[in-house]
């Protein structure tokens, strides 16, 4: 069978409920998705299962075909591998930052101050690299404040509690959250790097500096967000397909690397409502001749419907069908979604099933004419599973196989 491109755009926390009649979709002017929607076969997605409530780490495992029941295995990971790390077998990853404590192990600060990407750096060497009970540990500050912590070693477990408290309390013990060996293991060397990192931290040059000076000294690294990592067959093994990413958070890359995706990073694509939306669509229509697949991550809804901002949402949705004008001159199948629901009356991320619109040769074409919540209700694809989706385009693409014969 002749072998076809697509596109997967994925519109985070893209579902709404009615404000005042009308979802953010359907408020929007948005002439290129409708035209989408005309020309193709639209549906519903419940990305995780029906009635469940969809994180994005969670959601996107399963757009992209992999089953979160089976692959989730904590967010750590996710963001490790989104920050460039590369991760072995049976690592324990988590999210860091940099806080204030006093000597109480009470947090003034839970970003220290700000402290910038160079000092993080800086004081990030003193941490990597260290060894607690025979388990090595890797420290990679990211960005500002932030970094990833990875246990590397032998009988670890993602089953543990965060140091962080999320708050200006005290710093939390970390806790088995099962009760196996490794987990009380994991528990135990977390709770010695903490102690360890204050010790280390608070006598280091830059915080004696920052204390004289009267800023926050960043005299300890907090940790939150296990995952162990376990590698995956590719979607290339899978299916046979080449693949890359255009994204701006490191969760939603380091997703795509778990399944395979090259990772191309683009210049002005933040993650925000502010988000180069042009720039990732020239970016992903280049990408185009290299790879047959490429998925494009779009943050700015999610964060619009975090903050109840409906006029953003709407201003989003608007801005990202002008990405998607651009993606319809390429001659290749766009598969128009998004991860979950996050209605701006609720500020978080709810069960409702979100839209899809299938576009490009030889799909079954309905008679639904706008892109939204409602209309995609009518559509002919009804209502599939996130882990579906994947399935389906692989199918369009021509890179699958009859079962049977
Ligand atoms: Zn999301
Ligand atoms: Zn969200």
């Amino acid at each position: 069978m002749e072998k076809s491109k697509a596109f997967l755009v994925v519109c985070d926390g893209i579902g709404d409920l009615q404000v005042n009649g009308k979802t953010p979709l359907q408020k929007a002017s948005k002439p290129n998705m409708d035209k989408l929607a005309e020309m193709g076969q639209n549906g519903l997605v419940h990305t995780i299962g029906v009635g469940v409530i969809p994180g994005s780490d969670t959601a996107h495992l399963a757009l992209f075909g992999y089953d979160p029941y089976k692959y989730y295995k904590g967010r750590g990971t996710f963001e490790a591998l989104g920050s460039g790390m590369t991760l072995e077998h049976g690592d324990v990853a988590f999210r860091c930052n940099f806080a204030t404590v006093d000597p109480k192990f009470k947090v003034i600060d839970r970003r220290a101050g700000r402290i910038g990407t160079d000092i993080a750096r800086e004081l990030g060497k003193s941490l990597d690299g260290m060894e607690i009970d025979g388990v090595k540990i890797v420290f990679k500050p990211t960005t500002e404040h932030r970094a990833t912590l990875v246990l590397r070693g032998k009988g670890l477990s993602c089953k543990v509690g965060d140091t962080d408290p999320h708050g200006c309390e005290s710093v939390l013990e970390a806790k088995p959250l099962d009760g196996s060996k490794e987990a009380k293991k994991t528990a135990d060397v977390l709770n010695k790097f903490t102690k360890k990192s204050y010790e280390l931290l608070k006598e280091h040059a830059i915080n004696k500096n920052r204390a004289e000076k009267g800023e926050n000294q960043a005299n300890i690294a907090l940790a939150r967000g296990a995952g162990e990592f376990e590698a995956v067959d590719s979607l290339e093994k899978r299916f046979g397909f080449k693949s890359a990413c255009i994204a701006g958070g490191a969760l939603y890359k380091g997703v795509a690397r778990f399944v395979g995706m090259d990772i191309l990073d683009v210049k002005g694509a933040t993650g925000t409502v502010d988000t180069n939306v042009l720039a990732k669509a020239k970016a992903a229509r280049e990408a185009l001749k290299k790879y047959d697949f490429v998925f494009v991550h779009v943050k700015g809804m999610d964060g619009a419907s975090h903050d109840g901002n409906y006029d953003a949402k709407v201003k989003m949705v608007e801005k990202i069908d002008k990405l998607i004008g651009e993606l319809l001159k390429e001659n290749a199948y766009i598969i128009l979604t998004g991860d979950h629901t996050t209605p701006i009356v609720k500020k978080e991320h709810s069960h409702e099933p979100v839209p899809i619109c299938i576009y490009g040769k030889n799909v079954r074409i309905d008679d639904v004419k706008t892109f939204d919540e409602f209309a995609a209700a009518k559509g002919s694809l009804g209502q599939i599973r996130g882990i579906e989706v994947m399935q389906i385009i692989a199918s369009l693409m021509g890179f699958t196989h009859i079962f049977g014969a």
